[in-house]
């Protein structure tokens, strides 16, 4: 996790309504009839944030350097078929965001956010 990362101010000021982010489908990681991991671009600015689900529909969203998103996709679009060096990418895109900033919740399309707060590690 890299301490210094902090979220655009759009992503920062994430409120109920229209999502302020895209989730483009390549860009989902992980899914699981919703995104459970996924890069999200701000909507404004195209600033990267990791998105993971916590629990039901509600996602931690974190900042992330568009180089780091940006080399990540560039190896697995190299189509390895090495699984545990396919894991071992997906680590190190988690360990390069920032600190989980915001918790938000979703409705069941990822388009709109139903209530946003402050991450709190348990709520
Ligand atoms: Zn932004």
């Amino acid at each position: 996790m890299r301490a210094e990362l902090a979220l655009c101010p759009h992503l920062a000021a994430v409120a109920p309504g229209a999502a302020p982010f895209t989730l483009a489908p390549a860009e989902i990681l992980e899914w699981d009839g919703a995104p459970v991991v996924a890069v999200a671009r701000c909507a404004v600015c195209g600033a990267c944030a990791w998105l993971e689900r916590i629990e039901g529909p509600s996602f931690s969203l974190a900042a992330l350097r568009a180089e780091d998103a940006a080399l990540y996709f560039r190896n697995v679009s190299r189509g390895s078929c090495d699984v545990a060096r396919a894991r071992a990418e997906r680590e190190a895109l988690a360990a390069s965001a920032g600190p989980r900033e915001r918790r938000v919740v979703l409705d069941a399309g990822g388009q709109r956010v139903v209530a946003a707060s402050p991450f709190a590690p348990g709520s």
